[in-house]
């Protein structure tokens, strides 16, 4: 197997190794049987946010976010559309900050939406406010330029 990648499975975070040039062929998870890419963000909680932010070999996006907030709301369709761009250099995934209070805390998160890119369990980009789904995609790339 050339050059694998592990990958967090989005349906129940468990580590899938694919071929990196297969990535984005529709592969699908050992385990589960579910897609590794449905162009879909994931939901992240307490249980699958290591998976996707330390142990997987792509980067993660993360949309902080809480069903009060207005901006939170608009920008969910934007963040949704980003995910189709996006997959699979990253992933995608959103966490309630309401419901998963512990991880919104250790990112210190004062104002929602936030987004932060997460690579190897290291945040290497944060960006504050709602954003449209070509300057999401058009921030996670030069964030990883
Ligand atoms: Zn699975």
């Amino acid at each position: 197997m050339p050059d694998p990648v592990i990958i967090a499975c989005p349906s129940c975070a468990s580590l899938n190794r694919v071929p990196r040039d297969r990535l984005a062929a529709g592969g699908k998870c050992g385990r589960c049987g579910s897609l590794l890419f449905a162009r879909h963000p994931v939901t992240l909680t307490a249980a699958n946010f290591d998976a996707h932010a330390s142990r997987s070999g792509i980067p993660l996006v993360v949309d902080f976010w809480a069903s009060w907030c207005g901006p939170c709301r608009q920008m969910a369709p934007q963040f949704e559309a980003a995910a189709a761009d996006l997959e699979p250099l990253v992933r995608l995934g959103k966490l309630d900050t309401e419901a998963e209070q512990a991880i919104a805390g250790r990112y210190g998160i004062r104002s929602i939406p936030t987004m932060i890119l997460i690579s190897g369990g290291r945040e290497i980009a944060r960006q504050s406010g709602a954003m449209p789904r070509g300057a999401i995609v058009n921030w996670v790339r030069q964030s990883l330029a």
